[in-house]
């Protein structure tokens, strides 16, 4: 097919997760038809190479094109392509894989429920925290938080949980049993006079405020991911979760830990949980399961929330809760041949190691800059964010489309990619954990020819 075949077919035929409605109906949507990749680097049908500092969605984790997973797919395809998980039934691949994920996970941890996606194992979480309290008998204590700036998903209910006004305009969300409270963002505090300490404190002092407002009998879980991805790219300042989970346990509230992003090595740790001395009661997992090889999500349930589960509600009858295509073969073969990887080719330590290369590098080559108001970083996750004025802390007005016009003479000068996060003008990195300190230094010198284009020395 030639390439203006295949754009008019796109414009015609093709909505895309996260279409600008208003450019695509002045006929201003580019498409660029990505045909293959390796390593670090996505290649597309007019054959420009890019590298890729955001691993597709922050997913493609193990690096593009390893023949170990494309075969064991296929492998899994030839012998068994699916059959479904109901009770009862599994394949080698997801049974293998369900032990696989407990030897990996942090401690107490019991159970895997496979899905699909970030969205539906998040989906899955609130349904079983409300099973959960329906079984001990409390059904009115059902409300989750959540933080603004959270991402988790974009469902009704994960709509509902993402923090980002974007999720909720015009969908009618969120929802009543969902509310929200404080990132964990420092950098946006708005009584810039407080210590890191002294932030924590207060985001720990809103929380319980809110509980206090809402009644915990009312309220099941609170769900955080352990360093905000979507939202910002935001590690948390030191103490945050200890302060956090000092509340949320002393008013029995179940943590559920969103892992989507840094399960599976992201922060430099086999799970962000690990990384800051989180005790989760459920942690989701997805895109670094499979590195994105297939799609495969999961839920990570604690012997507390299991044992209360296993006392189910009805005589023998099976919780009403299943998907087609939970567990599917495929996937969980990915996911097998995935952490095989990670491991054989010690690629966590990889991301730990360049990770604070790259941050470091960033940090050097921007942190002086007049308009860069902060680096920050853990692990392979980095972002710098811009600011109009340092002194005053000031941010550019979002119709200057700071952020995206820096991404994309990034793309133009040095054919690299990152992402301009969705709200505020943050650049946001998160490249495969196979990445190398060559290509560090060729991220970093990209980022600083863009910055300068856009906002000069
Ligand atoms: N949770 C987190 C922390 C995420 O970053 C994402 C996606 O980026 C999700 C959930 C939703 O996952 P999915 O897009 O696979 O539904």
């Amino acid at each position: 097919l030639k390439n203006d075949q295949l754009d008019q077919w796109d414009r015609e035929n093709f909505f895309h997760p996260s279409t600008h409605l208003a450019q695509h109906a002045r006929g201003e949507s580019p498409n660029r038809v990505i045909k293959t990749a390796s390593g670090v680097f996505i290649e597309d049908r007019d054959g420009n190479k890019l590298l890729d500092a955001f691993a597709g969605l922050y997913c493609v984790n193990v690096g593009y094109g390893r023949p170990e997973i494309a075969d064991a797919i296929a492998a899994q395809a030839k012998e068994l392509a699916y059959y479904h998980a109901y009770v009862g039934h599994g394949t080698e691949a997801s049974i293998t894989l369900s032990k696989m994920v407990l030897d990996r996970a942090p401690k107490n941890m019991s159970k895997v429920y496979f899905g699909l996606g970030g969205s539906d194992a998040n989906e899955t979480n609130v349904k079983l925290v409300w099973y959960y309290n329906n079984i001990l008998g409390r059904p009115q204590k059902k409300k989750i938080i959540s933080r603004w700036r959270g991402y988790h998903g974009s469902g009704l209910v994960t709509g509902s949980l993402t923090g980002l006004e974007l999720f909720h305009k015009k969908f009618d969300l969120p929802i009543e049993q969902v509310i929200h409270t404080e990132a964990p963002y420092y950098f946006r505090r708005q009584n810039l006079d407080q210590t890191e300490e002294q932030f924590v404190a207060h985001c720990a002092a809103e929380l319980e405020a809110l509980i206090e407002r809402e009644g915990a009998d009312t309220i099941a879980a609170f769900i955080g991911e352990p360093a905000l991805g979507t939202g910002g790219i935001v590690p948390p300042p030191a103490g945050y979760w200890e302060a956090i989970q000092a509340v949320l346990k002393k008013h029995d509230i179940l943590l559920i830990a969103d892992e989507v992003v840094t399960g599976f090595g992201r922060l430099g740790t086999m799970f962000g949980s690990d990384h800051y001395g989180m005790e989760p009661d459920i942690i989701t997992i997805a895109k670094g399961l499979t590195s994105a090889y297939a799609p495969l999500s999961g839920s990570i349930l604690s012997d507390k929330v299991w044992k209360v589960l296993e006392q189910g509600t009805d005589e023998n009858g099976p919780i009403g809760h299943g998907w087609t295509y939970s567990a599917h073969p495929i996937g969980a073969a990915a996911g097998v041949a995935n952490l095989e990887l990670l491991d054989k080719l010690n690629l966590i330590e990889n991301a730990k190691t360049t990770g604070a290369y790259l941050n470091e590098q960033m940090k050097a080559a921007l942190g002086d800059h007049a308009h860069v108001g902060d680096v920050r970083g853990e692990g392979l996750l980095c972002a710098v964010e811009f600011v109009k004025d340092k002194d005053s802390h000031t941010f550019f007005d979002p119709s200057e489309k700071v952020g995206p016009r820096i991404s994309a003479t990034l793309l133009e000068q040095s054919k690299i990619i990152a992402r301009a996060m969705p709200q505020g003008d943050i650049l946001g990195f998160a490249p495969p954990f196979c990445l190398t300190r060559y290509e560090v230094d060729q991220i970093v010198a990209g980022v600083v020819q863009a910055v300068e284009t856009v906002l000069g020395k």
